[in-house]
């Protein structure tokens, strides 16, 4: 049985808190039957129609993961094949929707990107014949192809205003790790943000320095996200 959509594979917005119809995944339902999920909100077709083929051709399903997902579709973070990475690498952010970093492609991460969260091929595929997809559309990864997505990941908040507590520089701590068993994860999160934020005090540091010497600032200006 293949299950497709996040309201099938891991209950959706229909098992969203306070669930009052009790829905639930597929996979708790079913009995005997071998269960296959093709999560998000929407489902990509080619996800869907890439699994197919492979068990009509070979006779055999996919490999999954844990959460019953191929993994040649769903075993890579967002943010592993984002092209903003190199900007969440800098330390260059969006921190307001419509900023100046926005108009550039700076990372998401600050307005609540769940891309570090969630397993999916977007960034390679995209939707729609690879028109486009959130990130490119310039809108975070709400992880709507990981379990309990609507309640625990699917925010339109900034991350600061996700947090519990003092937070890490200012960032905070997104309070749904621990909830979803994930804390290795945000320790993962924590650190890579560290490392970004530590990246550009350097430069910006590395940058006043030069400029107060009298030097010129040859810091490169922001670039645009390259078409793909
Ligand atoms: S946090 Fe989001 S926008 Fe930033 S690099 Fe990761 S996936 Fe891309």
């Amino acid at each position: 049985m293949v299950a497709v959509g996040n309201c099938a594979t891991y209950g959706g917005i229909p098992a969203a808190h306070p669930n009052p119809a009790g829905a639930v995944q597929t996979s708790d339902v079913v009995s005997g039957v071998p269960v296959i999920n093709i999560p998000a909100c929407p489902m990509n077709p080619d996800n869907f129609v890439g699994t197919m083929l492979y068990y009509t051709m070979t006779g055999n399903w996919p490999a999954l993961d844990p959460q019953l997902r191929p993994t040649w579709a769903f075993g890579t973070l967002i943010h592993d094949n984002c092209p903003r990475r190199d900007h969440f690498d800098a330390g260059e952010f969006v921190d307001q929707w419509g900023d100046s970093a926005a108009q550039v492609n700076f990372c998401l991460y600050k307005m609540g990107c769940k891309g570090p969260q969630t397993y999916n091929n977007c960034p390679s595929i995209g939707y729609n014949d690879n028109t486009s997809w959130p990130i490119r559309a310039g809108h975070g990864c709400i992880g709507c192809s990981q379990p309990q997505f609507w309640d625990e990941l699917a925010f339109e908040r900034t991350i600061t205003s996700q947090a519990e507590g003092p937070g890490i520089f200012g960032l905070g701590v997104e309070n749904s790790a621990d909830k979803i068993g994930a804390g290795l994860l945000a320790a993962a999160g924590v650190g890579i943000a560290i490392h970004a934020i530590a990246t550009g005090a350097s430069r910006l540091q590395a940058r006043r320095h030069h400029t107060a010497d009298g030097g010129p600032d040859e810091t490169p200006p922001p670039t645009r996200e390259a078409a793909p």
